[in-house]
């Protein structure tokens, strides 16, 4: 059985708390697409952990971590990302790589800051992770996979035919220095003998699984509105986000994919540019990023203060419907407390006509948002167990969102830790 855990909005929805939870009735998960660009913080009995490259499964000893071909592979990161873990007590995760993973090179990271720099006040807001230079080159294919990091000859070939053309954009785009084909060459020689203990066909590994009758998860990065067929081009990321991609990036058959569960924040938040229309701003966003997550909003990877606004259910309802999501996991609802109302976007104004269904961009840069506005709770529901405690009000504004996102919301989470769980 295949489950995917996937967000409806901008990320950082909390999916690598509920991967971590879900992971515990796992055999086998897997990160299928992104990189090190974005972070899921996990809280956990080792510490708090901001994990970036590998899956948030990797705190239990009995399953076993993939990182599948879509994923954008950078090997250095991936071996200090383990080693960060190790050193702080957490056993020796089981971890494989793909051997058709691509590797993030060295110049894709310089490429993704020259762009940034050349592009000015029009720049994309990239994390610098190099990310989207990965996935141009891997569609240019000029792209290096795993497995050709074991066969020199082809390896030195590509290498010089490939910087031939890196160092055409480098001298007369850029007005920066040449990369030297040798110092590649040799750097990618010492990516292989590091990332050699982990490479496999984890394809047919994942089907050996399935045919035994493993549970896999499949862990996806950003979410929906980030996606670059459905999400809020042209700023999102490259690769998509959604779990049908899981089939794909993982090397699954999509069938398998059973259970789609869409990780959905009680509010909004988004890091970067792009169109937000339930944005807040001044002190009503600051006082909101000041109490949101564990300890504020601000990005798991940069360190950058989050966008904050109203729950949008438009945007969510959109998200849940093109992850096919078949339940919902509504997180950090203890957030919201502190308020007296809850103003909920439940429809968008665009040329003085209001709809609820999510349009494309160029629309999207005129929505103004309509609120409906519902009463607050004013308690703390952190430590709550079971539904039939929550306050009636905080009740109400689940019951509201599961309506109009129309998805069953089978999971409440009220906490970072693993056990602040509320299932219905
Ligand atoms: P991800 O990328 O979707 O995994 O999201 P992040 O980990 O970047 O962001 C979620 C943040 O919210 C992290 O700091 C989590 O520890 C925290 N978090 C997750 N669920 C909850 C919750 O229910 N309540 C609170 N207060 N924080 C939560």
């Amino acid at each position: 059985m295949v489950r995917a855990i996937v967000g409806a909005n901008w990320g950082d929805e909390g999916k690598g708390k509920i991967t971590d939870m879900l992971g515990e009735s796992s055999d086998v998960i897997v990160r299928f697409q992104g990189g090190s660009n974005a972070g899921h913080t996990i809280i956990n009995k080792y510490g708090k952990f901001a994990l970036h490259l590998l899956p948030s499964g990797v705190f239990y000893g009995h399953t076993t971590s993939i990182i599948g071909n879509g994923v954008a592979l950078n090997i250095p990161y991936l071996c200090e990302e383990i080693k960060s873990l190790v050193d702080r007590g957490v056993p020796e995760p089981r971890i494989l790589v793909s051997d058709r993973a691509q590797i993030m090179m060295p110049y894709h990271i310089l490429f993704d800051e020259y762009e940034e720099e050349r592009l000015g006040k029009k720049s994309f807001g990239s994390t610098k992770s190099g990310i989207a230079p990965f996935y141009s080159d891997k569609y240019a294919k000029i792209g290096f996979q795993v497995s050709e990091l074991f066969d020199e000859a082809l390896l030195k070939e590509k290498v010089w035919r490939v910087l031939e053309q890196k160092n055409i954009l480098l001298e007369h785009m850029y007005h920066k220095p040449q990369l030297n084909p040798e110092e590649i060459y040799q750097t990618l020689l010492s990516y292989r003998d590091m990332v050699a203990p982990y490479v496999t066909d984890t394809a047919l590994f994942l089907h050996g699984a399935l045919k035994e009758g493993k549970t896999v998860l499949l862990e996806g990065q950003l979410g929906t509105l980030k996606d670059p067929d459905f999400g809020i081009y042209p700023m999102v990321t490259s690769s998509s986000t959604l779990a049908a991609y899981g089939a794909i990036g993982a090397g699954i058959p999509p069938y398998e994919i059973k259970d789609i569960i869409c990780v959905v924040k009680a509010y909004s938040s988004a890091v970067g540019a792009g169109e937000f229309v339930s944005e807040i701003f001044g002190d009503e966003a600051d006082e909101l990023r000041k109490r949101g997550g564990d300890g504020g909003e601000f990005g798991a990877t940069t360190g950058r203060p989050r966008r904050m606004g109203w729950f949008d259910a438009v945007a969510t309802r959109y998200g849940c419907l093109m992850q096919g999501a078949t339940e919902v996991a509504l997180t950090v609802l203890d957030v919201l407390g502190y308020l007296e109302e809850l103003p909920v976007c439940v429809g968008y104004e665009i040329d003085g006509k209001v709809t609820r269904d999510f349009p494309v961009t160029a629309k999207l840069a005129k929505a103004k948002p309509v609120y409906e506005k519902l009463p607050g709770w004013k308690c703390d529901i952190r430590g709550v167990k079971t539904y039939s405690e929550l306050p009636e009000n905080c009740r109400r504004y689940i019951e509201f969102i599961e309506k109009e996102i129309g998805t069953p919301i089978t999971m409440v989470s009220n906490g970072p830790a693993r056990e602040d769980i509320i299932r219905r």
